[in-house]
């Protein structure tokens, strides 16, 4: 037998029924199911803009450039952002010609307020929050900070689909929420992400970047009759971002189950936090006060991770780290020894497995392994 870290799960005949409406329409692209999740998003969510992409690593991009553009930012501007993330993030920043400056994290995991509040200059134009395994972390701090300081923060809400504060949805009060539904996120479809600004103006805008600078407007106006849709506009260098209505329809079921597999998440991490109470050799990271976690991620930190991985694995336990500190990679090695916390945590965190394929004595056994060979 194997645990596996991840393993999707989907509603398959729920999702067939959906996919079949798009083909016997007649219509698998941008529109019809793509339009119907945003709304069924943004009901759920309560965030007032969403627009649905092909993924999230097109949204943190497109949330970069927009604000550069829109506010004149130029290539010696500063995002702050961490080195504890996938690597998405912090190439976002570079894609839109911006300089990442790394700030250190706290026990969550997450950005930490007091190392950021010291990185904070003149240049500095956008954060960029990581809401790491579904968690908050210390974010309210954040985004008191980035008001103060007029920068504009972007959350990186990857894990958070589902995630709560004080029982409202996260996302409505950063001026750019992009959330993933890839493959092994926690509301998976195969790949695709929803983009939801603050400001209504930049949903608009987004709207045309993600489809090549098209303004459909012009045809929408004109031409709805059918015959002049040839005739819109072409405003702006734009990209091919937009999501599809097959992958619409797959996350159109999968929402509807979120709230439900999302707290069987929370059941399983409360059986892993069970299992180590009392151990101090596991630290689980804890969840913020307040915080209804979506749960994408269970991280444990041990002093001898690698080591405990491969006895892990060689018990059919498969395990994953989320992340390596990216001032590791040589992309980013620029900054280097600059965030010892996160350095500290890349060399400790587990993701033990999580998903909705697995029972009580599924984490029982991971963690009887782990108290077992944890030093
Ligand atoms: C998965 C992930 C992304 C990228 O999401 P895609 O939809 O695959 O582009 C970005 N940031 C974090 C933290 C992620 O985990």
């Amino acid at each position: 037998m194997t645990v596996q870290l991840f393993v999707p799960s989907f509603r398959i005949e729920e999702c067939l029924s959906e996919i079949r409406e798009c083909l016997e329409k007649g219509w698998t692209g941008l529109g019809f199911k793509t339009a119907e999740f945003e709304t069924a998003w943004k009901d759920y969510t309560g965030i007032p803009h969403a627009h649905f992409l092909n993924s999230n690593t097109v949204g943190l991009h497109l949330a970069f450039q927009l604000f550069k553009s829109k506010y004149g930012w130029t290539s010696e501007d500063e995002v702050i952002t961490t080195p504890l993330t996938f690597v998405s993030t912090n190439h976002a920043i570079l894609y839109a010609g911006l300089k990442p400056v790394f700030a250190d994290v706290d026990e969550y995991l997450c950005l930490d307020p007091e190392s950021v509040a010291k990185l904070i200059t003149d240049k500095t134009k956008a954060l960029i929050f990581v809401g790491m395994g579904g968690n908050v972390g210390r974010y309210q701090k954040i985004l008191e900070l980035c008001r103060a300081h007029d920068i504009k923060l972007v959350l990186d809400a990857a894990h958070m689909a589902g995630t709560r504060v004080d029982g409202k949805h996260v996302g409505s009060d950063a001026d750019a929420s992009v959330f993933s539904f890839q493959a092994v996120k926690n509301l998976p479809t195969a790949d695709s992400g929803m983009i939801c600004f603050k400001e209504a103006e930049d949903d608009e805008r987004v709207r045309k970047l993600t489809w090549l600078g098209i303004n459909k407007d012009t045809y929408a106006r004109t031409a709805a009759q059918g015959a002049y849709k040839w005739m819109y506009d072409v405003e702006e260098v734009g990209y091919k971002f937009h999501g599809n209505s097959i992958m619409a329809a797959m996350a159109i079921v999968q929402l509807k189950y979120l709230d439900i597999d999302n707290s069987f998440r929370r059941q399983l991490a409360v059986w892993y936090r069970q299992h180590f109470d009392g151990h101090n050799r596991v630290t689980v990271v804890p969840t913020a006060k307040g915080c209804e976690s979506a749960q994408h991620l269970l991280q444990i930190r041990v002093k001898n991770r690698d080591m405990l991985m491969l006895a892990l694995n060689e018990h059919g336990v498969y395990p994953g780290v989320h992340y390596r500190d990216n001032t590791d990679y040589r992309m980013y090695a620029f900054a280097a020894g600059t965030c010892p916390n996160a350095a500290a945590a890349s060399q400790e965190i587990i993701s033990l497995p999580l998903h909705l394929r697995m029972r009580k004595a599924d984490v029982d056994l991971v963690s009887e392994l782990v108290l077992k060979y944890a030093q």
